[in-house]
């Protein structure tokens, strides 16, 4: 390959232009611009085209920096007179830009018109939609019309036509794509189907965790990400409740965060602040939750935990398998280790059990629960366990404040009424009458669950290899 910088001389107009990639930046120099001088990030450039014998398209996506859910997608042109020097350029950049990514991605897309406040439609056709057609991606679409829909895609879906299935919604969607791809005869090689979320709904939990709280709302972020991310190994968890058996991959709640969670459907209006609203008046009304719950623990000192999360974070990122060659088409046995919701818990397992009223007990898979609540900050991708965060009942309201405050940044892990640990796998049993229990933001019986974490079972398309960081070094 040639080295850097690769340079190219064009023309807009009447102005002179050289065109500089370093490996990092594209430079422009006299461009037609106030200042005549521009600098675009190797993330933001989509594709490079050559039009008409003589004219160089280059797609730009510019990720704009905090909340914003808008993009700027620009196509800057120029005029070139050596063709052939603008295809060796082009050739040049783009392979860098891409290096071992496949350009031109195919994807399943399903877009939920009523996630969030209903702008999910709006999101996929005014910004990732055409971000997509500008890196010349392709797409075959389904606007989903009821509940378990993508469920139900998921599961016939023809997995060798597409590199990965995207959804415009919120957790619940993707929720269903997982538990659809799990229940195939071929389950095991359509777990390797990577998953691509756009933040379309009001728990956007999983864009959250690859992005991080300033940018996981962010549509052309995301976007990116799936357009040149790479499949990370994402582990899974199995839950057995009453006689079935399913797949969560964000959180399984109870209590609190569950009720904050579903029993605020008539405060959607609000958008992603309905939780934060609603987990305020619950704290304050000191609302406790009968129920048992048992463990098995891998580590509970915060300090331990935080420094595995750090070691972790300094070793290199390992990439999902994506070879298809050993198909196999026999029912996959995925098994439950520690038995189900049913079974007699193993003593030599480790358990450890207690009876104790909670706030709130929660499993999950993933730091970011939501925008502004890091729940979870030591979750990691596929360290095949279980993060479990329980709030014993009995803080007082002021504790239990500066508790949900701690949870925007994470610290409230530290704080001595609460219980974080890293676990194998848990069941809760609760103790009273009806209630909620969410399960990725999904209505779940209020009965018996329990939970284990399966290393590496799906994976989803992100350009770190990792979540952003959530937890302090
Ligand atoms: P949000 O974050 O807004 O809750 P989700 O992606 O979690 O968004 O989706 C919420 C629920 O909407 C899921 O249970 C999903 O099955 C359901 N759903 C999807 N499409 C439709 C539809 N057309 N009408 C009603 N519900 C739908
Ligand atoms: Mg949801």
């Amino acid at each position: 390959m040639a080295s850097f910088p690769f340079i190219l001389q064009a023309h807009q107009g009447n102005h002179q232009v050289e065109l500089v990639y370093n490996g990092q930046q594209l430079e422009f120099d006299g461009l037609n611009l106030d200042g005549g001088h521009r600098i675009i990030k190797t993330t933001e450039i989509l594709n490079i085209d050559i039009e008409h014998e003589n004219s160089l398209v280059i797609a730009v996506a510019s990720a704009k920096n905090g909340p914003t859910k808008e993009s700027v997608l620009e196509r800057l042109v120029f005029q070139v007179r050596d063709k052939a020097n603008a295809v060796q350029w082009q050739s040049n950049v783009l392979s860098h830009v891409y290096k071992d990514i496949k350009r031109g991605r195919h994807f399943k897309v399903l877009v939920n018109p009523f996630g969030g406040q209903g702008h999910a439609k709006k999101l996929w056709e005014t910004i990732a939609e055409p971000i997509f057609t500008a890196a010349g991606c392709t797409y075959d679409l389904t606007y989903t019309t009821h509940r378990y829909h993508a469920k139900e895609i998921a599961k016939d879906l023809n997995i060798r036509l597409y590199d990965a299935v995207v959804s415009v919604s919120g957790d619940g969607v993707l929720h269903e794509v997982v538990n659809g791809l799990m229940e195939r005869p071929d389950a095991i090689a359509a777990h390797k189907l990577p998953i691509g979320a756009i933040p379309g709904g009001s728990g956007n939990a999983l864009s959250y965790s690859l992005l991080g709280e300033d940018h996981g709302g962010h549509v052309t972020n995301a976007v990116l990400g799936i357009i040149k991310g790479r499949a990370m190994p994402v582990d899974l968890c199995s839950v057995t409740q009453g006689q079935n058996r399913y797949f969560s991959f964000v959180l399984q709640s109870f209590g609190l965060v569950a009720d904050v969670d579903l029993g605020t459907e008539d405060m959607r209006w609000m958008g992603e602040a309905r939780f934060t609203v609603a987990a305020v008046g619950k704290l304050l009304s000191q609302q406790t939750y009968p129920c048992e719950l048992s463990y098995i623990p891998v580590e509970t000192n915060v300090d331990k935990i935080r420094a595995e999360y750090n070691y972790r974070r300094q070793q290199s990122v390992v990439w999902a398998d994506q070879t298809h060659d050993e198909l196999d088409q026999s029912h996959p046995t995925i098994v439950d280790r520690f038995g189900g919701v049913n079974s007699q818990l193993n003593k030599s397992d480790g358990w450890v059990t207690d009876s104790e009223d909670v706030i709130t007990a929660v499993g999950a898979k993933l730091p970011w629960i939501s925008k502004g609540m890091l729940l979870n900050p030591a979750a990691t991708p596929n360290d095949g366990l279980i993060d479990l965060i329980v709030f014993p009942k009995g803080t007082g309201r002021i504790n239990g404040i500066q508790v949900m405050l701690g949870t925007e940044t994470g610290e409230h892990i530290y704080h001595d009424k609460v219980r974080y640990m890293k676990v194998k796998a848990f069941r809760l049993t609760p103790k009273n009458a009806s209630g909620f229990i969410s399960m990725d933001g999904e209505h779940t019986p209020y009965s018996p669950y329990q939970v284990e974490a399966h290393s590496g079972l799906i994976s989803v398309l992100s350009i770190e290899g990792r979540y952003a960081r959530s937890m302090r070094e």
